[in-house]
């Protein structure tokens, strides 16, 4: 494949960052389905107007619940959540490793890459992600 190391258009940004912040409804939707599976009725109403994790603690749910629900979406919001402030900041679609332009191409699979595909590949190969 060939490679595409350039730095992205605002509107190619802009349209990640839709992209980004649909995925992050689209997990707290889950997480908010998931949450409701788990506590009483009483509660439901409460969860219906969580949109982040700050809205989550102000909920007086046990710390088991909560933690159950969220591990397994947590690596995912936080990637997420950093591209959306590399966004902000004008980083985003930088490699962290090598600080060159992540392909556009692998882009369009994980807007929420934080490594160009030769950096995660080496960096698997050694055992550091
Ligand atoms: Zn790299």
């Amino acid at each position: 494949m060939a490679k595409t190391r350039r730095p992205l258009k605002p509107e190619e940004i802009q349209e990640f960052k839709k992209i980004l912040l649909k995925k992050k409804d689209e997990i707290w939707e889950e997480i908010r389905k998931d949450l409701k599976s788990r506590v009483s009725e009483e509660y439901h109403s409460l969860i219906n107007d969580v949109n982040d994790e700050e809205d989550l603690a102000q909920i007086d749910l046990q710390e088991e619940i909560i933690l159950g629900v969220m591990e397994a979406r947590k690596k995912e919001l936080e990637a997420i959540n950093q591209a959306l402030w590399k966004i902000d900041h004008g980083e985003y679609g930088k490699c962290l490793e090598c600080e060159d332009w992540i392909c556009i191409e692998r882009l369009k699979v994980r807007p929420w890459a934080v490594y160009c595909l030769e950096c995660k590949q080496q960096l698997e190969r050694l055992g550091k992600i």
